[in-house]
């Protein structure tokens, strides 16, 4: 082994790290590509057995991708396209504008800028401004539910990644104090074992993009807003039941850090915005001064 390497050093070779590490690369890509056709890998959505197409960048350079492209495909590509087949990956769909310049709901009419709808007119969210990174559909769905019921937290970072992608896109000339995820009920969360919000939030360290949290004032806080009340499913309620399934939902546990705060609220999902919109009301009763809110998928 060390003859090896000297020889390799005297020759010239391998002195440039860079040539090195290109070497090295490239014979774990052909390693890869041999064991893919050996043992193709199972698409963590659909379960089926699948060829990965040949990608390039990995999660680690998304960094100039995320800060470039409003088109969602070539980043969840880039992204998912080592866990999940294309044809899952492709049925994404992303969010596109005009939208609702306050909830952020798809409009049809692609000519008119974005405003406000007619929901946000006749009531008034306690939120300013909710963004998502795709539509909330069958595909998107049942992806989400691999995440967050099957355990398949291997989704959490390029999940994270496009949610980033959302973020720095609406808010990273806005200087947010606070990223508070959407927090589970402690029972929830023994059974889960993971704040689904809070691992997509967290992964944005392993992302070689600019990222929010190290910025000197922004915090991502887990201890700030709890969820008091043990809320059943909200899916399949009616508008109605899922506002009074919530009321009062969240407690603001420690109201002198959120006061004046500019505050951003993570969740997976935004469905009739009841339950962010919640948590903005608790937070805005605390004394927040603003609240915004960012999803990963929203329903249109
Ligand atoms: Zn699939
Ligand atoms: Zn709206």
């Amino acid at each position: 082994m060390m003859s090896s390497n000297r020889k390799g050093e005297a020759s010239g070779v391998h002195r440039n790290p860079g040539a090195r590490n290109a070497v090295l690369m490239g014979l774990r890509s052909i390693w890869h590509t041999l064991l893919d056709t050996i043992f193709p890998p199972k698409c963590l959505v659909c379960q089926r057995l699948y060829q990965p197409a040949s990608v390039s960048a990995g999660n680690n350079h998304l960094a100039h991708t995320v800060t470039k492209s409003r088109d969602l495909l070539p980043l969840a590509h880039r992204s998912l396209s080592a866990i999940c087949c294309q044809e899952c990956v492709q049925a994404l769909t992303a969010i596109s504008e005009p939208l609702c310049s306050c909830c952020g709901m798809m409009f049809k009419q692609l000519q008119k800028d974005n405003h406000l709808c007619g929901d946000c007119i006749m009531r008034p969210k306690s939120f300013r401004m909710a963004r998502a990174t795709m539509v909330y559909d069958q595909q998107s769905m049942a992806a989400i539910h691999r995440f967050k019921y099957a355990g398949k937290t291997q989704l959490a970072k390029p999940f994270g990644g496009l949610l980033l992608n959302t973020y720095l896109r609406y808010w990273q000339h806005d200087a947010i104090d606070m990223i508070l995820p959407v927090p589970l009920h402690s029972q929830k969360f023994r059974y889960r074992g993971f704040n689904q919000a809070y691992l997509m939030i967290d992964r944005w360290q392993t992302i070689s993009a600019p990222n929010p949290l190290t910025a000197p004032h922004t915090r991502l806080r887990t201890d700030v807003l709890t969820r008091r009340k043990a809320t059943v499913s909200q899916t399949g309620l009616d508008r109605q039941r899922r506002l009074n399934n919530v009321k009062g939902a969240f407690r603001v546990r420690l109201p002198k850090t959120v006061r004046e705060r500019k505050i951003l609220v993570v969740d997976d999902v935004y469905t009739t915005g009841a339950t962010v919109d919640e948590c903005a009301r608790s937070l805005l009763e605390a004394g927040a001064a603003q609240v915004d809110v960012l999803t990963l998928a929203r329903a249109i």
